[in-house]
Order: structure tokens, then C-alpha cells, then sequence
């Protein structure tokens, strides 16, 4: 399975992660625009089979792929939470195979059972969720890279841009300046 790896962070009790009173994280292959058809068609299976497409509609906006709408508003509340507890819990067995086939690991299983049941704690509490998507980019011969995404849904982007031009977001139809979004710095020398 080809895709790329994306961090989901999450955290409770305040705005600031550095304020938070619990927190915790999942990484998964999830790919970016363009990789998985076949995801987004068991996203919207499991929204149907779940009967949670109507309220799904109303409460998120809807991207394409679908994956960008359930973490780019920060914090989820209420009703958001328990539509995405249930869509998550329902995508259990597709989160399972995913980390046979690419992970060596059961951490990353543990680390989806603790998001989800943290959903479905503050769609009972009314608690806030606040949610984010750590940025792609990789760190090699000495830079320190972070790829353009879009500042609203947080998606990558893969297509050429014009610089300094405003586009249009591929995944959720945000304006930006891709160019500004990304960065590109020298990693400090490790001392000897
Ligand atoms: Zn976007």
C-alpha cells in the first residue's frame, strides 16, 4: 500500500496542546489526494451503512478525499464528535488490515482505541476536541523541509503552482498561496 503517513494530534482542556490536561496522537497511511479511490468509497460506504450521511453533510464540510473534512476544524464538539466516533469505529477492521499490511507495530491500533473512545467521551460531555494534522515534510542532508499544503484543510499540495498566486485548494476549494505555506531551513550542525 503507497500513501503517506500523517500525524492526527488531538488534545483536550485547552486552546494550547502546551495547556492540555490529556493528549495523544495517531499516525496512519492515508495518502494524499489522488491516492485512494477505493478509500473514499468505504468512507462514504461506511456513512451510508452507519445512516449518518444526511448528518455527516450538515455538520462537516465536505472534501474530497473526504479523510481532510474530519480534522480541519479545530475543536469538534458535540454531535461532530459522535458522527466521527461512529464513522471511525466503523472503519476499525480497514484500520486493522492497514496496520498488517504497513506497520510493525499494535501501537498505532491502541493509539486509534484511545482517539475514538475520547470522541465518544466528549460527545457525552460536550467537552471540546481539538484536533490537528502535523504538516508533511522530511528531514535530509542537513535541511529540513516542509512540503505546501493548504492552511484550511491541511492537504499537501502535489500539483505545480504559479508563485506568489492565489489557487484554489484541490481538496476543500480554500484560497491560498502555496508558496507561502511551505519552508525549507538548514538543520542546526550537531555539536561533536
Ligand atoms: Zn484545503
Amino acid at each position: 500500500m503507497a500513501g503517506t503517513a500523517r500525524i492526527i494530534q488531538w488534545w483536550l482542556g485547552h486552546e494550547d496542546r502546551e495547556k492540555a490536561t490529556e493528549q495523544g496522537h495517531w499516525i496512519w497511511f492515508f495518502g494524499e489526494p489522488g491516492w485512494s479511490d477505493n478509500l473514499e468509497n468505504l468512507f462514504w460506504k461506511s456513512l451510508r451503512e452507519c445512516y449518518l450521511e444526511e448528518e455527516f453533510r450538515l455538520a462537516f464540510q465536505v472534501t474530497k478525499p473526504l479523510w481532510f473534512a474530519l480534522w480541519m476544524d479545530s475543536p469538534l464538539k458535540g454531535s461532530r464528535c459522535s458522527i466521527l466516533a461512529a464513522l471511525l469505529c466503523d472503519f476499525l477492521p480497514i484500520v486493522e488490515e492497514s496496520i498488517e499490511e504497513c506497520l510493525s507495530t499494535t501501537e498505532e491500533l491502541n493509539d486509534y482505541y484511545r482517539l475514538v473512545t475520547t470522541l465518544e467521551r466528549c460527545a457525552e460531555s460536550g467537552e471540546p476536541f481539538y484536533v490537528n494534522i502535523g504538516a508533511n515534510g522530511h528531514a535530509d542532508l542537513g535541511w529540513d523541509t516542509t512540503f505546501p499544503r493548504c492552511p484550511r484543510c491541511k492537504a499537501q499540495v502535489i500539483d505545480k503552482y504559479p508563485p506568489n498566486e492565489r489557487v484554489p485548494c484541490q481538496v476543500c476549494g480554500f484560497f491560498f498561496i502555496p508558496a507561502e505555506t511551505g519552508s525549507r531551513t538548514r538543520m542546526p550542525r550537531p555539536s561533536l
